[in-house]
């Protein structure tokens, strides 16, 4: 017999690779720290093109 699949409804893609995420994960909704890591880089780095540097008190934050 296949082992029954695990509910659809218990997971969310990754924001970053699309992987299914279960909401139990520590870096949830990211499947992992690092694509945690790499979709900020994206939105500070579209931050940085339409507004203004990225200044030394913004990275102070996290
Ligand atoms: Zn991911």
């Amino acid at each position: 017999m296949s082992p029954t699949p695990p509910p659809q409804a218990s997971t969310s893609p990754c924001p970053t690779c699309k992987s299914p995420v279960t909401a139990d994960t520590a870096s949830f909704p990211f499947c992992s720290s690092r694509c945690k890591k790499v979709d900020l880089g994206r939105w500070f780095n579209e931050s940085y093109k339409v507004s203004r540097p990225i200044e030394q008190a913004d990275l102070d934050e996290e």
